[in-house]
């Protein structure tokens, strides 16, 4: 029960039901991240105290952002060990999730959390971002694409927005300044049919950690043109 307090404090700042249950399953999850870390690369944070407020808090303040308790399905693009997306399903059951991920490695231990921890309509693809949202399944199917720690704005606007259908939303996790990163960006963003519509700050409990939201909407449909070759949004940022 030692993080119970903290996470119910954090889930009722973005109005969120906590309970044991949900719990139990964030403390499974906490276990398998340290166990296969000592395996696998997952991640750097590894101490209990850190994984709660790093990664478990951090990823429930996405709630923060309003669209997203409305979508009924989103993408995790880059999820890594699951951020945000097994968070997100963990504590809000009834949104789809899709995580998607070009190592699979980091794949296949996302596989057995979902098994282990019993989480149902959520799936895996192992792959790179910018070949499944040429596929039809894919493009412009999730109400709400959302991404952590994997490319600055402009890149990461290429691998997202195409998800994402005309109306929704790309919600783009942040570090403390992003004000140059949105300078830098907002054209790609623009091109690919987004427009930024908002910056939400968040805090999280008992620390001095504070991070950005951009939330970006779908404002019309994006040009066949993108995203380009696997690779190229990295190499060439759209400007
Ligand atoms: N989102 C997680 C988090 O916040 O902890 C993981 C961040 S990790 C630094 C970046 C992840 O993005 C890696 O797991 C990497 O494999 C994935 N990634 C990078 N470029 C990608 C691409 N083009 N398509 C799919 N996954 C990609």
């Amino acid at each position: 029960m030692e993080y119970f307090d903290i996470m119910n404090t954090a889930s009722l700042d973005v109005n969120l039901a906590f309970d044991q249950e949900i719990y139990n399953k964030f403390m499974q999850y906490k276990d398998m991240i340290k166990h296969w870390n000592e395996k696998i690369n997952l991640t750097a944070i590894v101490e209990d105290e850190q994984i709660v407020k790093k990664h478990f808090i951090d990823c429930i303040k996405i709630f923060k952002c309003s669209p997203l308790k409305e979508a009924k399905n989103i993408i995790d693009i880059g999820t890594g060990a699951g951020f945000p997306g097994i968070p997100i399903k963990i504590i809000k059951s009834d949104i789809n999730v899709v995580l998607l991920d070009s190592l699979n490695k980091r794949i296949n231990f996302l596989n057995e959390v979902i098994d282990k921890i019993e989480l149902k309509n959520i799936s895996t693809i192992h792959g790179r971002a910018e070949d499944f949202s040429r596929k039809l399944d894919y493009r412009e199917k999730s109400d709400v694409a959302v991404s952590r720690a994997v490319a600055n704005l402009a890149v990461l606007s290429e691998l997202c927005i195409p998800y994402v259908k005309v109306g929704g939303y790309f919600v783009a996790m942040k570090g403390p300044s992003v004000e140059e990163e949105i300078k830098d960006g907002k054209n790609a963003v623009s091109i690919l049919g987004g427009k930024i519509e908002d910056i939400i700050e968040i805090e999280i409990e008992d620390s001095d950690l504070n991070h950005n939201l951009v939330v970006i909407k779908k404002v019309k449909e994006t040009p066949k043109a993108y995203p380009r070759k696997a690779g190229t949004a990295m190499k060439k940022p759209l400007r």
